[in-house]
């Protein structure tokens, strides 16, 4: 059985070379074929050393995922649906704007939080994605692109957001040797502020992000108030929002930026009124007595079948946006990109569901039923 080396960072394939009785310094040249060329055939790697070009075949290989579909936005925007075996698909999503490339990434198939707005939490959780499978979404992507857009030897993608399927943080274990390779210079080398971590709050799991590779992190709040946020975000009861805004804190100094961002979901009725805002700003502006530096992005609710919520009108989001503002936190609202082909925050998975296993078990729950927290209709929305 070979291994996958799109599974290793640098350091793993130092390791691995010298397994194979290779000089670990060799590693690096094999990084770059494969980070900074798009290599998959060691035949192509003409100034490997012999001995290593050699012995590869039979140890390794460079495989990235089965494509099962792609669509392609009148924005530009891109999304690829790729296979990850018994019956799971995850979603990636490149967004290209003036100034950079963006690719939205997915960490799992399906998500075990179970948020009430998030058409991947709806799905259910089926497994982590390895490293490799995280980073061949990245390197399939980079070097689809490069000929797509005819950008032959041009970085292409120059911003990764850890915001596709699944929650990054209960995957842990993959996700830092793959930020170690967007971030590694003789592979994609992009800054640390350009590659982003969103969470729905896994306070642990900051704290590890800190230590082992601080990226920018994005901290998915969605509510002022512990019963809200316990509603819409169930991880919530676990972590309650003071001990997630402790740990935003505590990252701050390791972050490589000086704000943390938080994400708000804008629900028609739910959490969308002006007390809302007025009690957001003051717990962000007041919590542990000096407040926590933070700009905060509020994403219009993408709906999806099921859901049962509503976005809220434009107007009302603007209003909330303009207190916040007004009140001193920077905040923008996040343009919906890639609508005509549902590649919107939220929206992802929607095409997999008859395809995975989590699907199938959710509707096996629902026949006996059982009742489902996410889909049993919000009081609110009965009216
Ligand atoms: N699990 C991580 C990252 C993936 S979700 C997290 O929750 O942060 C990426 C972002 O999309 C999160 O901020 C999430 O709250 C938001 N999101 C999920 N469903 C959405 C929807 N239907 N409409 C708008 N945003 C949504
Ligand atoms: Fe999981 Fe994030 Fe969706 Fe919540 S919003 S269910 S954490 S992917």
């Amino acid at each position: 059985m070979t291994v996958n080396l799109l599974d290793f960072d640098l350091e793993g394939l130092a390791a691995f070379c010298e397994q194979l009785g290779e000089k670990r310094f060799r590693a690096t040249q094999l990084f770059r074929w494969i980070h900074h060329k798009g290599a998959s055939d060691f035949t192509q790697m003409t100034d490997l050393a012999r001995s290593l070009r050699e012995k590869l075949p039979a140890a390794a290989r460079i495989t990235g995922l089965p494509v099962l579909s792609r669509q392609d936005s009148a924005d530009g925007t891109i999304k690829w649906l790729f296979d990850v075996g018994d019956g799971n698909a995850v979603e990636t999503v490149f967004i290209p704007e003036d100034d950079r490339g963006t690719l939205c990434v997915s960490s799992q198939a399906g998500c075990a939080v179970g948020c009430r707005f998030c058409s991947t939490g709806h799905q259910g959780f089926s497994r982590n994605l390895s490293t490799g499978e995280i980073l061949a979404q990245l390197w399939q992507a980079e070097f689809f692109l490069r000929q797509h857009l005819n950008r032959p030897g041009e970085r292409v993608i120059t911003n990764v957001v850890m915001m596709g399927m699944g929650e990054p943080l209960q995957n842990i274990h993959a996700l830092i040797p793959a930020l170690k390779v967007m971030l590694d210079d003789h592979a994609y080398g992009l800054s640390r502020r350009r590659v982003t971590v969103s969470t729905s709050g896994v306070v642990p799991m900051i704290d590890r992000l800190a230590q082992e590779c601080p990226v920018a992190l994005a901290v998915s709040l969605h509510a002022p108030s512990d019963p809200l946020r316990d509603d819409l975000v169930p991880l919530n009861r676990k972590y309650p929002i003071a001990e997630l805004l402790d740990a935003c804190l505590r990252y701050l100094p390791a972050a490589p930026r000086d704000f943390i961002t938080f994400e708000y979901c804008m629900l028609d009725g739910v959490n969308d009124t002006p007390e809302h805002a007025h009690e957001l700003l003051k717990l962000l502006r007041e919590h542990g007595g000096r407040g926590v530096p933070c700009k905060i992005n509020l994403i219009p609710f993408n709906p999806f079948p099921d859901s049962g919520l509503r976005c809220s009108p434009r107007a009302v989001v603007q209003r909330f946006g303009q207190i916040l503002n007004e009140g001193g936190i920077v905040t923008t609202i996040r343009k919906t990109r890639g609508d005509d082909i549902d590649a919107a925050c939220g929206q992802l998975a929607g095409d997999v569901l008859d395809r995975t296993d989590a699907a199938r078990r959710l509707a096996q729950r629902r026949a006996v039923e059982q009742p489902i927290r996410f889909v049993t209709p919000h009081p609110e929305r009965q009216a």
